[in-house]
């Protein structure tokens, strides 16, 4: 998230190396290399200072707006986890604020914050957010984040259980105090002119979007019977959950926005948890099943010309993003690292050029194929971001 490469789920690290070995760290293929020889050091060395130099040169496209070869207009935007991810956003040009996921507000407090608390952060994003835009998430626990004040029970499926707006609707005032915070934030003197929307995590059926519509005139109401201001915002649903996948046509239409979450699409849609190493070979956004969906999802919403967006972790991968932009998708949230990236591949890629992209690999069967396509197309068009990707 901020630019340190990290690779994960490494077993028996300990039994490899000990305290004040030096490690190799290659985020990009997923390798540790323990008490490198002479050679390994040197070679990797030299590849750490193309990286740095590389990412120094892209970041100098902050400033510069996002669009492709073509000249077609891109948002690229930041996730967020809080505010210390707003000074980065700014300075890797993100064009505002996709997602800012407020469960970090939550955890990092020793209870809960109140709406006071809440507001106070929720005005302090706004002041700062690069762009005229903000998303804010309500509240995304559950799942692989628990905070105890919540009483949470252990379950056996705590993905497919008691998580995010689950939970929200079974705790109203906790809800309802969220809601309202973000309506007053919105009506701030720091909000003026800009775009402050509420996106709601893990939508499943029609049924939700009503209750939150009638939560949303609730806290309204409350709001102005205790003459505070606040302002009615956009709505978005987060597209998470294969049965909003197969029903957006009808769920969309009650929102004003909608955001693809493919890290946990992809995980309900594969049937593989994210976080288990032994599955994670089924977690693939390159897959055809997912890239199957996803073109639907946006086909469906450019139809309907309802504003979409991708904030999952596949915004930012190359290879994705030129398939994401095939498919006509034209709205990215991504980690602040990886914006700079994805403006230069943009600048290098036509529409057409990633439309054809599309229909080669929509034909193809497994995911080797397809990551094997997208490296080649990769590689002819944006020559200079080969150091950024994995090998094959
Ligand atoms: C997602 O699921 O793609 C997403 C952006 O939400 P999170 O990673 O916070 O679950
Ligand atoms: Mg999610």
């Amino acid at each position: 998230r901020r630019g340190i490469p990290a690779v994960t789920a490494v077993r028996n690290l300990k039994d490899y190396c000990s305290n004040g070995d030096l490690l190799i760290v290659d985020g990009r293929n997923g390798v540790v290399i323990s008490k490198p020889d002479a050679e390994q050091e040197s070679a990797y060395r030299k590849l750490q200072r193309e990286f740095v130099d590389l990412k120094g040169q892209l970041a100098e496209n902050r400033d510069s707006p996002a669009r492709t070869a073509d000249g077609v207009e891109l948002e690229i935007s930041a996730n967020i986890n809080g505010l210390d991810d707003i000074v980065a956003s700014r300075a890797m040009g993100a064009s505002g604020v996709g997602l800012y996921r407020t469960e970090y507000l939550f955890l990092t407090h020793p209870s809960v914050p109140n709406e006071e608390e809440q507001l106070n952060d929720y005005r302090r994003i706004i002041a700062d957010a690069p762009g005229k835009r903000v998303i804010i998430r309500t509240l995304d626990l559950g799942g692989d984040k628990t905070i105890p004040f919540l009483g949470h029970d252990r379950e056996a499926n705590p993905f497919m259980g008691w998580r995010s707006i689950r939970l929200s609707f079974e705790h109203p005032k906790l809800f309802l105090e969220q809601l309202r915070a973000v309506l007053r934030a919105a009506a701030s003197p720091e909000a003026a002119g800009v775009d402050v929307r509420l996106l709601f995590p893990m939508i499943t059926t029609i049924e939700e979007i009503r209750k939150i519509r009638t939560m949303l005139r609730k806290a309204a109401s409350q709001l102005k019977a205790a003459k505070q201001t606040y302002r009615n915002v956009p709505i978005g649903l987060m597209l998470e959950v294969p049965a909003a996948a197969v029903t957006i046509e009808s769920l969309a239409r009650d929102v004003d926005f909608v955001s693809i979450g493919s890290n946990d699409l992809v995980q309900y849609l594969m049937a593989a948890d994210r976080d288990n190493p032994k599955v994670s070979h089924l977690c693939e956004p390159l897959s055809p099943p997912v890239l199957r969906v996803l073109a639907h999802v946006i086909q469906v919403c450019r139809r309907m010309k309802k504003p979409v967006c991708l904030c999952g972790e596949m915004a930012g991968l190359p290879r994705a993003f030129v398939l994401l932009l095939g498919m006509g998708l034209r709205w990215f949230s991504m980690s602040p690292a990886l914006v700079p990236t994805i403006k230069d591949l943009a600048s290098h890629v036509t529409l057409a050029e990633a439309e054809q992209i599309v229909r080669e690999a929509l034909a193809l069967k497994t995911t080797a194929k397809v990551r094997s396509l997208l490296s080649a197309k990769l590689a002819e068009l944006a020559p200079n971001l080969a150091l950024l990707e994995a090998a094959d």
